[in-house]
């Protein structure tokens, strides 16, 4: 076989005699550039496809333009992994960590006592924010529990990376009609079945196929997945506005400019001294306007 299969798509598909909805997402190439930012330990490459995916996931789940958040934080050697990502399915992330993370480490392992953040920000209405423990041995249980706890509604959810790519897969019980959870149930033992091998080597249609011949199964067109990041010269200005001015003169004397990083995408913002004086100048000037 020499056809590339397509990754980094989201793809969504429904029963038509169950009322249970699915997800599938494929990723490679945009989870090549998250982790590619940083020399992350392998353990935390794994972390972040398999957050890549959840993420994707949840974002296909949202009823609104805007942002998601899901951020991973504990007591323990990776004190932080987030992946951000918004409706039209542009994600990016980072992950903070100190010392050795060894190739096979837990989430216990990873975190300590750890937490789950998911921050829904939508463009217009109410930031909503859902927290639950790391206290499962994966991330898919603690999503899962997420969903139970935010929505009850049944959820089946799977996540798969390595080094290379990463997937997932998502089934819910329609929130309209609560009658059919013998369907969920049947269909969620169907979907465990799938294996890191089938997401990773074959087309999504072909997956849907193998695990759910014998049912009818609706299948959308795709999302294309890519990483994006939102950061900006103007962003980094901001930033630099909340430390005082007299630090920030201090920085510019001794090395002629304040160097940004982006620490999602590696980008670079330098400021020198005049860049400098007009971020203090439009601050004063739209304190004073208020
Ligand atoms: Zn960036």
């Amino acid at each position: 076989m020499n056809t590339e299969m397509t990754t980094d798509n989201l793809y969504r598909y429904l029963f038509e005699n169950a009322s249970v909805r699915g997800e599938l997402v494929q990723l490679k190439n945009s989870y090549q550039e998250v982790i590619s930012a940083h020399e992350y330990p392998l353990a935390i490459q794994k972390l972040l496809g398999e957050l890549m995916a959840a993420t994707s996931l949840l974002t296909a789940t949202l009823k609104f333009s805007g942002d998601i958040s899901v951020q991973l934080q504990g007591d323990g050697p990776v004190s932080l992994a987030v992946i951000n990502g918004n409706n039209l399915q542009q994600l990016r992330g980072v992950s903070r960590w100190n010392g050795d993370i060894s190739d096979g480490a837990s989430l216990k392992q990873m975190f300590g006592k750890g937490y789950m953040v998911i921050t829904l920000t939508p463009d217009d209405g109410e930031r909503y924010q859902g927290v639950v423990a790391l206290d499962k041995d994966t991330l898919a249980e603690c999503l899962e529990d997420y969903f139970e706890q935010s929505e009850q509604l049944p959820t089946k959810i799977k996540l798969f990376a390595d080094t290379k790519q990463a997937a997932g897969m998502f089934l819910q019980v329609l929130p309209t009609d609560g009658n059919h959870n013998g369907d969920f149930e049947h269909l969620s033992v169907l979907t465990e079945t799938v294996k890191q091998e089938e997401l990773f080597t074959l087309q999504a249609e072909e997956v849907l196929h193998r695990l759910y011949h014998e049912e009818e199964v609706r299948l959308f067109e795709p999302v294309e997945i890519t990483f994006k990041c939102t950061c900006s010269k103007e962003r980094s200005a901001q930033a630099i506005r909340t430390v005082s001015k007299d630090e920030v003169d201090a920085i510019i004397a001794e090395q002629g400019k304040v160097e940004m990083g982006c620490e999602y995408c590696n980008n670079k913002y330098t400021f020198d001294s005049i860049d400098v004086e007009a971020i203090y100048a439009n601050a004063a000037s739209s304190e004073v306007t208020q």
